[in-house]
């Protein structure tokens, strides 16, 4: 089982531990830093973290993590001429196997720069990016972010996270892959459920999205049981458990 999209580094080694002990074999953990960041070395130095450090946390309890780093949204007070640089050794040398994750949130200029700028290394790379969709006014970015990728970026490399009941309309035609994460207070594993029985297996991936605010490291082992304890067709079941996971991302 794979977990998509986590936050590794506000996690403890007993959470890492839950989550294989149910199932989960690797876990993507992406960048995002919870606090105003305005120093490029200092943002550097928490993605270097993640890379050297939270990976082996998570293997001493079994877990493998899976790195996807870049400059997150709220984390765009920054310059960032150092990270991209480091992005496209991170790249070369296979220690990431993402950019991400990306995005807007507040739609200031300085999102939209590091935005455009993260989606033109991956682009040139042709590395997949994890795209970031807010809480908040969640349509309207939505929209603004795929005005964007078009001018960007290939649709394969792709995937927009946190789709939810009230946006899905919106992407379900686009040939992106699309995220879907259950977690406390974003949307529970019934609407997850849903979604997938409404628009079905092939393009969807499943995350936690566990982070420093209240959210479930077995958000997704929860969804996979509950859709097999409703009798839902184990092949369409490994899709979004496994096979979407590997195939995107080529792990
Ligand atoms: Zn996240």
């Amino acid at each position: 089982m794979i977990d998509t999209h986590i936050h590794g580094d506000a996690r403890t080694g007993e959470d890492f531990s839950k989550m294989y002990l149910s199932g989960i074999d690797i876990a993507v953990t992406c960048a995002y830093y919870p606090y105003k960041i305005d120093n490029d070395s200092i943002l550097l130095n928490h993605l270097m973290r993640i890379l050297n450090y939270d990976t082996k946390r998570a293997e001493e309890q079994g877990l493998e993590l899976k790195v996807a780093l870049g400059i997150h949204p709220t984390n765009t007070n920054v310059n960032g001429e150092i990270i991209f640089e480091n992005l496209y050794k991170w790249i070369e040398n296979k220690d990431i196997i993402a950019i991400g994750e990306i995005g807007l949130e507040n739609l200031t200029e300085d999102e939209y720069r590091i935005f455009k700028k993260q989606l033109d290394i991956a682009e040139e790379t042709k590395s997949n990016v994890i795209i970031h969709t807010p809480r908040r006014n969640k349509s309207e970015v939505l929209n603004k972010i795929l005005e964007i990728l078009p001018q960007h970026i290939s649709p394969e490399l792709v995937v927009i996270d946190h789709i939810n009941q009230a946006v899905i309309e919106q992407v379900i035609s686009t040939d992106y892959t699309l995220g879907l994460t259950v977690q406390p207070k974003k949307m529970d594993k019934t609407e997850a459920i849903s979604i997938l029985d409404e628009y079905g297996f092939d393009k969807f991936l499943l995350n936690s999205d566990i982070s420093n605010m209240p959210s479930d490291p077995l958000s997704v082992p929860k969804t996979i049981r509950e859709l097999k304890k409703l009798g839902f067709n184990q092949k369409e079941i490994d899709k979004v458990s496994q096979k979407n996971a590997e195939n995107f991302f080529k792990i």
